[in-house]
């Protein structure tokens, strides 16, 4: 066998040209999504009205199984694709484990995240279509960055809503935003009626990404050549993000690696659809075997505590209803979480695939997901993002656990950012006043008992 360098990486004609479409495979499609006036499922023609017109295609389109990466979008990938598949071979030595851990990097470009794989296609399309600008959200502020680097490049304009805790938190994030000629709010705002009428409710509200979302719409549909667009959760984002998956299965085929376990954090499920999704599509289609974990935050735990039902994306109940796994679009993370995955709901691809058992999910306390950060920035070199840290935190467990029966097990884990405008949490843990804060089963019915009845 060829020996393994530390980090493979695919030459530029390696590449993948394509993004999978996993609906293709899937015998069981994801719920569609409905009209919250009418229950009905949206029409083309509703979905324009918010989204870009061939997003909207996407987002509705069950059956193309390869969808061809347009040119400019290609080339634009190029600035920072392919991404590493790295050998944490640092990692495995610090575990003392006989597992072989490898990494997907997607934190080398300066949104720090995998987010720019769909900003770029979603900024491309609307500038195809002749638009003005885009509005969006952004919660930690990794979308609202890789959006407006994708949204300069183009040359249209981008409006984000952040939600007010991170906008707070983190206003370096801020300034990388305005760098690349995005405007940003924080949210809930009075520059909207839905965010007027939450903070009239809630005048202490540190917000959350479902109301924000709420203000970007209302925006997006009351502007002249505005659309808004999602940066998780759509099956046109898990589309776009298939490119990490499809390089990953390639790295891996170049040097005959078979994996076993793949593992990726979810907050809104795209960085997990997009690492999963070729290999789900092997599990669908009979193929391979592979066990998947996705791993959530203790404190915001849509899979493992919440239910598989129609709901709202947004606080303000005006976007379309999802069926998904959720804890209710009125439930808040709490304030002291850090770690980000602040999403209520849950991707209606992977929720169908996590309700036909298809892979597993796992949630963490944030001390515990920034112990294994600290483990792994001291190994590898690369300080993660608290997200990613919940899929490292993951790896590291399965890798502890080969140590004790001696196997091993090939573990393949997707890194989806950096964590260097997160150090405000990694201050709190290191001071020792990061806490856990778990909500209640009572908090969480009482989110659930407001779930949309159809
Ligand atoms: C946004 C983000 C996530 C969570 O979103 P998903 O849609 O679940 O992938 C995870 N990691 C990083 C670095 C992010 O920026």
């Amino acid at each position: 066998m060829t020996k393994i360098p530390y980090k493979i990486y695919l030459t530029e004609d390696e590449m993948p040209t394509q993004w999978y479409n996993i609906r293709s495979d899937m015998k069981q499609k994801p719920a569609p999504l409905l009209n919250p006036g009418t229950g009905k499922p949206l029409t083309l023609e509703e979905m324009e009205h918010v989204f870009c017109t061939e997003l909207s295609k996407q987002e509705l389109d069950n059956d193309t199984k390869w969808i061809e990466i347009p040119e400019p979008v290609m080339n634009f990938y190029r600035m920072f694709r392919p991404s590493p598949l790295v050998h944490a071979e640092f990692l495995e030595k610090a575990l003392d484990t006989p597992a072989k851990i490898f990494y997907k990097f997607e934190g080398n470009n300066t949104s720090g995240s995998h987010k720019l794989n769909s900003a770029i296609a979603q900024a491309y399309y609307a500038k195809k279509q002749g638009l003005k600008g885009v509005t969006t959200e952004t919660g930690a502020g990794q979308w609202g960055t890789a959006l407006s680097m994708a949204c300069q490049y183009f040359g249209l304009d981008c409006k984000v809503y952040m939600v007010k805790c991170s906008y707070e938190q983190k206003p370096f994030r801020r300034e990388v935003i305005r760098t690349y000629g995005g405007s940003i709010v924080p949210s809930p705002s009075n520059t909207t009626s839905v965010g007027r009428k939450i903070l009239a409710e809630h005048p202490d509200t540190t917000g959350s990404l479902g109301c924000a979302i709420s203000e970007a719409v209302e925006i997006a549909t009351t502007t002249e050549g505005y659309r808004y667009v999602l940066g998780s959760v759509l099956n046109q984002v898990l589309l776009h993000q298939t490119i990490i998956g499809l390089e990953t299965q390639a790295a891996l085929k170049k040097y005959g690696i078979k994996p076993d376990v793949l593992i990726a954090c979810t907050g809104g499920g795209s960085n997990l659809g997009g690492f999963a999704s070729p290999f789900m599509g092997e599990i669908l289609r009979g193929e391979a075997n592979y066990k998947i974990i996705g791993a959530e935050p203790a404190s915001c735990p849509s899979f493992t505590r919440g239910t598989y039902a129609y709901d709202f994306c947004d606080t303000g109940m005006i976007c379309p209803l999802a069926k998904m796994y959720t804890i209710g679009s009125q439930f808040i993370p709490s304030s002291n979480h850090a770690g980000g995955l602040r999403f209520h709901g849950m991707s209606p691809i992977l929720s169908e695939l996590y309700d036909q058992k298809l892979f597993e999910a796992r949630a963490y306390e944030q001390t515990n997901v920034f112990e294994a950060a600290e483990i792994f920035a001291k190994a590898e070199g690369i300080l993660p993002a608290p997200e990613s840290s919940h899929a490292i935190r993951a790896a590291i467990d399965e890798a502890l656990e080969c140590k004790k029966t001696g196997e091993e097990k090939v573990i393949v884990f997707n890194l989806s950012g950096t964590g260097y405008f997160d150090l405000y949490a990694y201050k709190q843990f290191n001071d020792g006043t990061m806490t856990d804060v778990i909500p209640s089963d009572e908090v969480i019915r009482e989110a659930l008992a407001k779930l949309p009845k159809l």
